[in-house]
């Protein structure tokens, strides 16, 4: 039984997204993912009209700060358990582009994702080496580099299919 009230907010989101079938496409230029970028600007609590932006360069540095602690509060098990893959990988990396800037100052996401990672992924697989070389270096985490998990994460987003 799902209770939606004990959800995170980027979870509900996500799960609504999923959902709906909001676009989390970067490049698409049709809709520029307008109704996720709304989703996120009311979850980022930045102020009633500020708009935030698929593309950093566009988000004060104050608002990417903001929204960051959002993304670094991200349950990936919860993730896994009540929204769709790979719809909630995208959705993270919409918003992580949205942010980069400050995440490169910061790594709020890359701490918090790659942890998780090593946490879900068994010890023998490629996300577990990859987090664990990327978190050794010091590396930053990109909506590029979230790719390089999505074969594991879909294995282990199935498993879950199955137990629940
Ligand atoms: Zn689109």
């Amino acid at each position: 039984m799902i209770n939606i009230k004990y959800m995170q907010p980027f979870t509900k989101i996500s799960r609504r997204a999923s959902e709906n079938q909001d676009c989390w496409n970067l490049s698409c230029t049709t809709c520029g993912s307008m109704e996720l970028m709304k989703r996120y600007s009311r979850l980022g609590h930045i102020s009633h009209t500020y708009r935030f932006d698929r593309s950093a360069h566009n988000n004060s540095i104050n608002s990417q700060n903001k929204m960051l602690r959002n993304l670094g509060e991200i349950n990936l098990v919860e993730l896994i358990k009540y929204s769709k893959f790979p719809d909630w990988l995208g959705h993270i990396g919409l918003l992580l582009n949205a942010c980069q800037e400050a995440e490169n100052e910061l790594k709020i996401v890359s701490e918090s994702f790659l942890s998780q990672i090593l946490e879900i992924c068994p010890n023998n697989s490629y996300a577990f080496e990859i987090a664990q070389e990327m978190k050794s270096s010091g590396e930053v985490l990109t909506p590029e580099k979230l790719g390089r998990f999505e074969g594991d994460l879909h294995d282990i987003a199935n498993s879950y299919k199955d137990i629940n």
